[in-house]
């Protein structure tokens, strides 16, 4: 339930990041939450993993599907109804009845439902010290829904918080003052989260820990709920950046660290706050994740999913994944974003659940108090709601409606709401086509390196923090715009059999590359892989510790000039071989060709009539090839939708990737491919994502269609085509077959379709 509360508080604090100096970094960091790199000298495990994510850290199998035990295999393609237990009907007032729910479930074709056992107050009769909801009375909903569910076949997941906030502090219950959150001063920190009212932040090492265990002992031991879902482990929320000074956070840094708790006055030191940073997200947070995994395992095997949505942040629960058998990922700002991060969780191993109806806010501008939000999921309708749903379609996540508080108050049937029919459209195909959808996998040509630690730890005067996400976006809009299908993975999850996988390995600006990170990349490279890197790649280790030059300046044949980069006005890239002048960056490296290295491209600076140097440079190393680009050649693309800059990457990637490319779809705007395939079918799921408003991304848009969308499939040696239908639109196509292509003509996109190839 973070409503991505993280990228809109990121958002702020990378304001402030703009202003920073070498000097007031301290001060910064403390602001900023999270810490600039530093010696770390604890164990290889951490180095490599940033906040020590686990070594064993499920990988998936080859064709990229999530191992799952056979008896789970059910929640990777869940149709799942939320009760949200923070609004209507569950809060403040208590209206719910399970018997209503039950009904709008099986109207809208869900097989599952998420039951808040606890938001601010509980929901089922705990014997604990938390808070019941005060017009529960003597009644059990919990029991009441998880019997009715049951009884009619389907499954119920429950919703546990870890330390979201939940004390009110209008409550005068004395347990409060000795679980919350304090600063130095013993000043209480404080969450705004819904805007009904303001909550104290708990502390994690309190005694509030072992009262949340046993919450959620008591859930899983006295309900047979099929799910366990955990929404954190959070230590804060709007406050997350703030240390904390209660009693038992500085008893148990103490034990574990041998110092105090850092002050938040400036006067700490950059290793006093790596060890801060380091000690919260693993010893507290992410072990309180594991803790919680492991006790409910023991008292039953349910599978255990928990909202990860801030894997790309500097949240301290990021690296939880490998204790968990899937784990949400809620919402993005666009279809495209959405699929990036569909398929990044799923580059895991792991299962991936994501909210549809995902934009539950409109832009609120006008609200005085930004946490207070209008309506939930109202504002979502239409062919919208139907493309949020296409996204998890095509990228094979389980489906969570949110929720039940936009239908509960429904006067008439919920289907004479044109949207809510379209979307049981969505679970009605969904569970049709289930079979076939699990049975395929995507078959990605490119692995996009997404600079997790860079997001992390990096620190520079001239580094856009919110920004940065323009260039591993920008990248798989121009991977996806050329007719490619990727697969985006977080660095630290670098393996050698994971680089195999690939036929080219995108590296879009990642300044924090640790020794062995680069050292795969040169093997990579030497037995025959591609490698396209960007920009500031590899001048800071892994905690952003800077690098006299770029790490893989060997393999790239580059030599850099200066440490950070130049910004000039009006910058043209100049390409050597056909001569013409495309739009170049303003923001570039400058750095000199090695021996060895072919400049394919300078920069030229048209205002001061002069050249920067080499803009691109290639080289050939072992079986492989290098191309390093010295600037953020993916980020302009993003920004700019440039026809000359995806026909530049055309020129660069078609000549490596075209002889196995898999599909092949016309270039139109707004339209996006997902392939999978199966030995006996081919998919092509399309988005064509042509909303009418781009500027404000929360408001509600219509969709035209996309006409005539000329698409091959290439069919696998030895097999031939028997039949070919367009499921979404559940016709059939004119098709045809030249050299070992399918070939045929998609009347028409609106929002969504899927080709499907039947093989012989
Ligand atoms: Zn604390």
């Amino acid at each position: 339930m973070s409503m991505e509360k993280v990228s809109r508080r990121e958002l702020l604090q990378g304001a402030g990041a703009l202003v920073a100096t070498t000097a007031e970094i301290p001060r910064r960091l403390l602001q900023l939450g999270m810490t600039l790199g530093g010696a770390d000298t604890r164990s290889a495990k951490t180095a490599l993993g940033g906040f020590g994510v686990k070594e064993g850290a499920a990988i998936p199998t080859n064709d990229g599907a999530a191992n799952l035990r056979p008896d789970f295999e059910w929640i990777r393609s869940v149709r799942l109804m939320i009760a949200e237990g923070y609004v209507p009907p569950f809060y403040p007032s208590l209206d719910y009845k399970p018997e209503r729910a039950l009904a709008l479930a099986r109207r809208l074709n869900c097989e599952a439902f998420r039951y808040p056992t606890y938001s601010y107050v509980a929901f089922f009769p705990t014997k604990t010290k938390f808070p019941h909801h005060p017009e529960l009375g003597g009644s059990d909903p919990f029991r009441e829904t998880v019997n009715l569910f049951h009884d009619a076949g389907l499954k119920v997941v429950a919703y546990n918080p870890l330390n979201h906030p939940f004390m009110d502090v209008n409550s005068d219950n004395p347990e409060y003052r000795d679980w919350m959150r304090h600063d130095a001063e013993g000043k209480p920190l404080i969450t705004r989260h819904m805007g009904w009212t303001r909550f104290y932040e708990g502390c994690l090492n309190s005694p509030l820990r072992d009262q949340i265990r046993e919450r959620v002992r008591e859930v899983v031991a006295d309900y047979p709920v099929d799910v366990m879902y955990f929404d954190g482990p959070y230590e804060g929320m709007d406050q997350e950046s703030r240390f904390c000074h209660s009693k038992y956070c500085q008893a148990a840094y103490q034990k574990a660290r041998g110092k105090s708790i850092p002050l938040e006055d400036g006067s700490a030191t950059l290793q006093d706050l790596i060890d801060y940073w380091q000690w919260i997200a693993e010893d507290v947070v992410v072990a309180f994740m594991r803790e919680i995994a492991d006790m409910v395992r023991q008292v039953r095997d349910v599978p255990v999913v928990f909202n990860d949505t801030g894997l790309l942040s500097r949240s301290v629960r990021a690296h939880a994944y490998p204790y968990v058998d899937g784990f949400m990922f809620e919402a993005a700002e666009t279809p495209e974003q959405k699929l990036f991060n569909m398929r990044l969780g799923q580059s895991t191993g792991k299962v991936i659940w994501t909210y549809i109806s995902s934009h539950t806010e409109y832009n609120t501008e006008h609200l005085k108090d930004k946490s207070v939000r209008g309506w939930y999921s109202a504002p979502v309708e239409g062919e919208r709601l139907e493309l949020d749903a296409a996204v998890a379609t095509a990228a094979g996540a389980g489906y969570c409606y949110w929720g039940l508080n936009r239908l509960y108050y429904e006067p008439q049937d919920i289907l004479d709401v044109p949207s809510i029919r379209s979307l049981k459209g969505v679970f009605d195909f969904a569970q049709k086509n289930d079979r076939l959808l699990r049975s395929v996998s995507p078959r990605p040509q490119v692995g996009i390196l997404t600079g997790a630690q860079t997001i992390r730890w990096y620190q520079s005067p001239m580094f856009i923090p919110q920004a940065y996400r323009n260039y591993y976006y920008g990248a798989w809009q121009l991977i996806k715009d050329l007719g490619y299908d990727a697969e985006p993975f977080l660095d630290y999850e670098m393996t050698a059999e994971r680089l195999g996988k690939y036929k080219l390995v995108y590296v879009p600006n990642a300044p924090c590359l640790s020794e062995a990170h680069c050292s795969l990349l040169a093997s990579y490279v030497e037995g025959g892989g591609t490698l396209l890197a960007t920009h500031l790649t590899s001048i800071a280790d892994e905690f952003g510790r800077p690098r006299r030059d770029y790490g893989l300046r060997e393999l790239f044949g580059a030599n850099l000039k200066t440490p950070e980069p130049l910004e000039v006005p009006d910058l043209y890239l100049h390409v050597l071989s056909s001569g013409k002048l495309i739009p170049q960056d303003p923001q570039v490296m400058l750095f000199q060709a090695a021996n060895g290295a072919e400049v394919t491209a300078e920069t030229q600076d048209r205002g001061h009539r002069r050249t920067l140097g080499p803009a691109v440079v290639r080289r050939r190393q072992g079986k492989g090839q290098v191309i390093y680009i010295g600037s953020g050649l993916e980020a302009l693309y993003e920004e700019t939708l440039n026809d000359s800059l995806r026909a530049y990457f055309h020129s660069l990637l078609d000549p490596i990737l075209a002889s196995k490319r898999t599909y092949e779809l016309e270039f139109r705007p707004g339209l996006m491919p997902q392939f999978a395939s199966s030995q006996s079918t081919l998919l092509l799921h399309l988005l064509a994502n042509t909303g009418n408003i781009w500027k404000k991304l929360l408001v509600q848009e219509e969709f035209l269609p996309v006409k005539n969308v000329r698409a091959r499939l290439r069919l696998p040696q030895g097999q031939s085509a028997k039949s070919v239908a367009l499921m979404w639109s559940g016709t059939k196509p004119d098709w045809s077959v030249h050299d070992g292509w399918v070939e045929l003509t998609v009347p028409q996109v609106q929002v969504y379709e899927v080709i499907r190839v039947d093989l012989a």
